[in-house]
């Protein structure tokens, strides 16, 4: 694909990058466009460019004229040159870490070289820009006031099983990235945890050419895919309403406890609520401080 990158005005452009300096620069995930101007400026300049695949990032780099030099940081090597490129920034050179697409960090190496340069008081500049959960969100038209990100579910289906029956009762947003070899099975394991109902957006190859951003019933969806093999290609984000039942219920409860509250010492009213609901009185108690604070 060949886009044209429109020059960046010289009054926006900072002259250098800052020596010394870690910069987490955001790639494209698919449309070679959906890079910044700054980015672009930061990759041009830095002394040192680490990589997750060298050979991907230089297809990157030729295509927008960088010829940088670059280093391979992966997380089969990441523990090892560590120490070396907190030296390099220790020295005043300056690092952009990047991943093969979208934003480093983001299911993607960096974690130990971030988290050493803050030991070692080394300036860190994020660099932000594309990221496939983000983009997945901002289209899945589920809540996006408070959302959790739980990256990559087990393969395994046992595994599987488990980490959704811990995420059964989650009220927030939930954002996963699924492997197209493994959307049938996760969608049916979904299936079982979550029930029918539950809301999913499936997007599917953001920005390239065949992308899909479609919003189902979980058993819709676990039959359109499992049905169109071209819904199985590709990046996958699935993006899972959070459970709703759970936070209506909560919302009844919290009445109930208030209206007990407005009219009894609190002991009483939890005593009231434990012998009516039977839950926990611990949790009953918790909440209605809670209440009493709010
Ligand atoms: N760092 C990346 C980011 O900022 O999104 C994520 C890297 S993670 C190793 C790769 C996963 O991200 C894919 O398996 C897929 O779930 C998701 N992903 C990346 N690009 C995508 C795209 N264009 N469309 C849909 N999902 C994508």
């Amino acid at each position: 694909m060949s886009i044209e990158i429109p020059e960046v005005p010289a009054e926006q452009q900072k002259p250098d990058v800052l020596a010394g300096t870690l910069y987490l620069v955001a790639t494209p995930i698919g449309n070679l466009a959906d890079i910044t101007q700054r980015a672009i400026s930061v990759l041009k300049q830095v002394d040192i460019i680490a990589a997750e695949d060298t050979r991907h990032s230089r297809q990157l780099l030729s295509h927008l004229g960088i010829n940088a030099k670059l280093l391979a940081y992966h997380e089969h090597n990441e523990e090892r040159i560590t120490p070396g490129l907190i030296d390099d920034l220790s020295s005043g050179k300056s690092i952009a870490l990047v991943s093969d697409a979208g934003t480093p960090l983001i299911n993607d190496p960096g974690y130990r070289l971030v988290t050493r340069a803050h030991d070692e008081d080394i300036k860190i500049i994020p660099v932000p820009g594309a990221c496939a959960a983000i983009a997945a969100l901002t289209a899945a038209g589920l809540a996006t006031d408070r959302f959790s990100f739980e990256g990559f579910p087990p393969a395994k289906h046992g595994a599987r099983i488990h980490f959704f029956e811990q995420l059964a009762q989650e009220r927030r947003t939930m954002i996963f990235y699924v492997s197209c070899h493994r959307i049938v099975e996760t969608l049916n394991d979904m299936l079982t945890v979550f029930g029918a109902g539950r809301r999913v957006t499936f997007a599917r190859e953001i920005s390239k050419t065949f992308e899909t951003i479609k919003r189902m019933k979980l058993s819709a969806l676990a039959s359109w895919v499992e049905a169109d093999e071209n819904q199985r290609k590709g990046e996958i984000v699935l993006v899972v309403e959070g459970n709703v039942a759970q936070a209506a219920d909560n919302a009844q409860f919290d009445f109930y406890l208030s209206v007990l509250l407005a009219e009894l010492p609190v002991k009483q009213a939890v005593n009231l609520l434990v012998k009516m609901t039977g839950q926990n009185r611990n949790d009953i108690y918790r909440r209605a401080l809670e209440l009493k604070q709010s």
